[in-house]
């Protein structure tokens, strides 16, 4: 079978879980620990589809969120990105705009899915659907919600990038 490939980024501000989501994906696992260093990490995930492997190359910002320092190219080529903010921490709900656009800066049809994480701290959750969707209301009318600990949406967030960057 034919294989299609394609990059796709996770941006977001720091600890919205944006590795752990990563992790769950692609090795179905969640690991409590917490690794810090500097860099770039990819990882790939092969999707079968209707008539071909869509091979995701996921990169992800190892030891913080500034990839000013990388200039464009942690952007660049880039078909789509999960965007994700952190329920128990409001401030990280406006980023999601400013992520989308420094990747539309760089490719202004990039997919783009918005993910509300850690949906399974319940008692701090501090942001309500509604602030969600207000939120990314210029740019999208959905979200996610997801658990990269249970593993909640985690697949459905990739599969609907999947659809949405070979729409
Ligand atoms: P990143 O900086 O966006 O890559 O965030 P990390 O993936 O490193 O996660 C930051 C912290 O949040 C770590 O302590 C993770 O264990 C924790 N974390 C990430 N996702 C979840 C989640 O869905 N639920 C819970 N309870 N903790 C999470
Ligand atoms: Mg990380």
């Amino acid at each position: 079978m034919k294989i299609v490939q394609k990059k796709i980024c996770l941006l977001g501000d720091f600890s919205v879980g944006k590795t752990s989501l990563i992790r769950r994906y692609v090795e179905e696992r969640f690991d409590e620990s917490y690794l810090s260093t500097i860099g770039v990490h990819m990882s790939r995930k092969r999707l079968e589809r209707v008539d071909h492997f869509l091979d995701f190359f996921i990169w992800d910002l190892i030891g913080g969120e500034d990839f000013s320092t990388l200039g464009s190219n942690y952007l660049l080529g880039a078909a789509g990105a999960l965007i994700a903010c952190d329920l128990t921490r409001p401030e990280t709900v406006p980023k999601l705009v400013y992520y989308a656009e420094q990747i539309r800066a760089v490719n202004e049809t990039a997919a783009l899915i918005f993910i509300g994480n850690k949906v399974d701290l319940t008692n701090a959750r501090a942001v309500t659907d509604q602030n969600l969707r207000d939120a990314v209301s210029a740019l999208a009318n959905s979200f996610l919600l997801t658990s990269a600990k249970t593993g909640e949406n985690v697949n459905e967030a990739f599969s609907q990038l999947a659809d949405a960057i070979e729409d």
